[in-house]
């Protein structure tokens, strides 16, 4: 019997406004626990929430983006359970009339479309630090109240492979309306898979595990994979009974999912519609002049650079990823018009300290006009391609610029030919057997008395001059 995966992805992400979503309590991350909280966020009897208009701008940016149907009317509701990260007992959020109803993104990789059920939008809840030693919990109010909106997937994707990279353009797109920082590791971008397997050609879906805890695409990739294999196995054994609707958490330490609780469905939250809310009118206009200042998104900014800067797909594909990127390239092409080669150092030699994670756009110390003077100072000859990714080393992790650095270590290429000419002599006087060779026929000596001229000059001897001055020697 062959099975085939069937996957869905609920998506968190915090928005990027400076107050709460029903008060005006700052959204800043990293306060110290509970000061950025108030009566409204904490839900104190007599208190009474004003829901944010950016809110509802951003969400309803997010849905344009998405290719939603923006609703024109839409409510808020309570969802209750009981918990401490949450004082009132409910979430306020939306069940039956959300914001955003059917959009869909297009993975080009995969020549498929994934279709958004509902953007929804809601509060926040508190975080809760387990301290194991002393067997006790503490909680942090702070991020109770903090905007968020859901983005609901339908049960489209057919690989752990396409849910990564529907999350990755989902991310993407965000990042580009600036309406999150999108940050994985601190929260502000979380993602819930639901996942389940059935036999190919069979209608109905099987009973589907909801994944909780995974913060990083990495953690997903792997995450899915195992429940993948894990479902499989007990179908193949005829343990189908087994595979139970149920919400299991991913512990990336041991590298397996874990049974938290058999989930819940929407009846028991018994959601009712909140009572100290009007309803969210979004006027036709409204909708019509989001539509038409949407920034440039990331499909259409790659078909741009590959016009415009004779970038082939795959530069292309890794630059606008980040948005953060992109900009960076664009703005060093405007000091240096030669995006080939700028799109060559930010992909090799940047990506090396992007990749391992040493180093973040945010904290980047480079400059685009630095990049762009160290590329003149090659093209000059003032200093070689070898030395500048020492320069360009240099100036990401210090953050000087290209003739700060070079004239603090000396890194200033030789083109002088009679210095040229006086080192060439010393390397052949001292290496009289491989000239000997070279004079024999053996091609290869030249590669090393080169190597020993550039030993000499601690690689700041111009590569072509001192290849002319060598052969003139020999
Ligand atoms: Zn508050």
């Amino acid at each position: 019997m062959a099975y085939e995966t069937i996957i869905g992805l609920e998506v968190h992400v915090e928005l990027e406004t400076n107050s709460k979503i029903f008060c005006g309590c700052s959204t800043s991350f990293g306060a110290d626990p509970n000061t950025q909280c108030c009566p409204v966020c904490l839900g104190l009897p007599g208190s009474l929430p004003k829901l944010n208009t950016r809110v509802i701008e951003f969400a309803a940016r997010a849905g344009a983006a998405l290719n939603c149907e923006i609703s024109a009317y839409s409510k808020m509701d309570r969802k209750h359970y009981f918990y401490p990260d949450m004082t009132k007992a409910f979430q306020t959020s939306q069940y039956d009339l959300p914001l955003c109803k059917t959009g869909h993104i297009y993975l080009e990789k995969y020549d498929k479309k994934v279709r958004i059920n509902r953007i929804h939008i809601e509060e926040d809840a508190g975080k809760l630090l387990h301290m194991e030693e002393e067997s006790s919990s503490l909680i942090d109010y702070n991020r109770v109240g903090v905007p968020l909106i859901e983005i609901v997937s339908e049960p489209d994707m057919r690989s752990p492979e396409e849910a990564i990279e529907y999350l990755r353009q989902l991310k993407s797109v965000l990042e580009y309306l600036e309406i999150s920082d999108c940050k994985m590791e601190q929260g502000s971008l979380r993602c819930d898979a639901n996942i389940s397997l059935r036999e190919v050609g069979k209608k109905e879906l099987n009973a589907k595990v909801e994944l909780k805890n995974i913060n990083s695409f990495k953690e997903l990739l792997k995450a899915l994979q195992k429940e993948e294999k894990r479902q499989l196995e007990l179908y193949e054994f005829n343990e189908s009974h087994k595979v139970i609707q149920e919400t299991r958490r991913w512990d990336s330490a041991k590298g397996r999912t874990i049974s938290m609780r058999s989930k819940e469905n929407a009846h028991d939250y018994r959601y009712f519609p909140e009572p100290d809310l009007p309803g969210v009118v979004m006027a036709k206009e409204k909708v019509d002049n989001l539509l038409a200042h949407l920034p440039e998104l990331p499909q259409q900014k790659k078909v741009r650079f590959i016009s415009e800067y004779q970038l082939n797909e795959v530069e292309t594909d890794i630059l606008i990823n980040d948005r953060k990127l992109s900009l960076f390239f664009e703005e060093t092409a405007s000091y240096y018009p030669q995006p080939k080669i700028i799109a060559n150092w930010l992909l090799v030699e940047l990506m090396k300290y992007l990749k391992e994670d040493t180093i973040c756009f945010d904290s980047l110390k480079l400059k685009p006009l630095y990049l762009a003077d160290m590329l003149k100072m090659i093209d000059d000859h003032t200093i070689s391609g070898k030395i500048a990714k020492q320069v360009f080393e240099e100036m990401v992790l210090s953050g000087k610029t290209p003739q700060e650095i070079v004239k603090e270590s000396g890194m200033v290429q030789i083109t002088d030919t009679a210095e040229l000419e006086n080192i060439v002599e010393r390397v052949l006087t001292e290496n009289s057997k491989s000239v000997e060779d070279y004079r024999q026929g053996k091609e290869q000596a030249l590669g090393f008395l080169m190597g020993q001229v550039m030993k000499q000059t601690k690689g700041k001897a111009n590569p072509q001059i001192a290849k002319e001055t060598l052969l003139k020697k020999l």
